[in-house]
């Protein structure tokens, strides 16, 4: 089930949306949402006799982080590679404010503290409940579902500070959506998912999920170890090789196989 949070011309809902991906994870244009009674993190998919055609809605961040959102990183060894960092001996965790996030379509701010804002295409799982001490054999009773992520990075700063803090915690660094996939589960990921990344059209990141060092069970085991994660928080599990900088203009989509595509635009601060 595919679950998004909308805009029609009201307040935002969320809603149930069906029809099949393309394979550039596009949904046809007469697909339809089928609104949801409230928020199904909270009271569980109730769904209600309304119906909206996709085409006339905005999406919306299909999750709130009610608290956070944990990124990972250094998480694919090609990746470490390129950036010149060995490949850690356990999950590097970083956080990235929940102010962050925007949703489809919306606008990645370019801050002018920075000179290199660079992408990165990631898959994001989304915390189904309250919970902590999670074994990695019971990651799935607490993840509601995936999303995709663009873990924008001011890599100059990122470069010059010792915490992740500046260089990720901008507003508008954490594009996430277009929806929440709650079917899938950690061994779809682990079997290999494609991670594609498109800076103005052409591929730039062309990854799998097969080649995570550390899988969606074990980065939700250890991150539970250290701190509580709340229904909607995110983890982000890191971005495979071919990161590289955007330009205010530019348009960048992350498109992952059965998750669809999330796509927006640069512009100046
Ligand atoms: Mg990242």
């Amino acid at each position: 089930m595919r679950i998004v949070r909308f805009a029609a011309s009201e307040d935002p809902q969320y809603g149930v949306v069906t029809g099949d991906l393309d394979e550039h994870g596009q949904l046809a244009e007469d697909a339809t949402i089928v609104a949801l009674a409230g928020d199904p993190l909270y009271v569980g998919i109730k769904l209600l006799d309304e119906e909206h055609r996709l085409a006339d809605v905005r999406l919306l961040a299909p999750v709130l982080p009610r608290s956070k959102v944990v990124g990972i990183g250094r998480n694919y060894a090609a990746h470490a590679a390129e950036l010149g960092n060995d490949v850690p001996s356990e999950p590097l965790m970083f956080l990235k404010p929940n102010t962050s996030v925007i949703g489809p379509g919306d606008a990645i701010a370019y801050p002018s503290q920075s000179t290199n804002v660079q992408y990165e295409g990631e898959v994001a799982v989304v915390i189904g409940r309250i919970c902590r001490d999670v074994p990695a054999e019971k990651a799935t009773d607490v993840i509601f579902g995936y999303t995709i992520a663009n873990d924008v990075t001011a890599r100059d700063l990122q470069k010059g500070d010792v915490q992740f803090t500046r260089a990720k915690g901008f507003d508008t660094f954490c594009p996430v959506g277009p929806w929440v996939e709650t079917d899938l589960d950690p061994h779809d990921f682990s079997q290999g998912r494609r991670v594609r990344t498109f800076l103005n059209g052409d591929v730039v990141q062309d990854g799998s999920t097969a080649d995570m060092i550390f899988d969606i069970p074990a980065l939700v085991a250890h991150v539970s170890s250290v701190m509580t994660l709340l229904p909607g928080d995110l983890i982000l599990t890191g971005t495979p090789e071919g990161v590289g900088p955007m330009l205010p203009g530019d348009e960048v989509e992350v498109v992952v196989d059965g998750l669809g595509a999330l796509t927006n635009k640069v512009v100046s601060r």
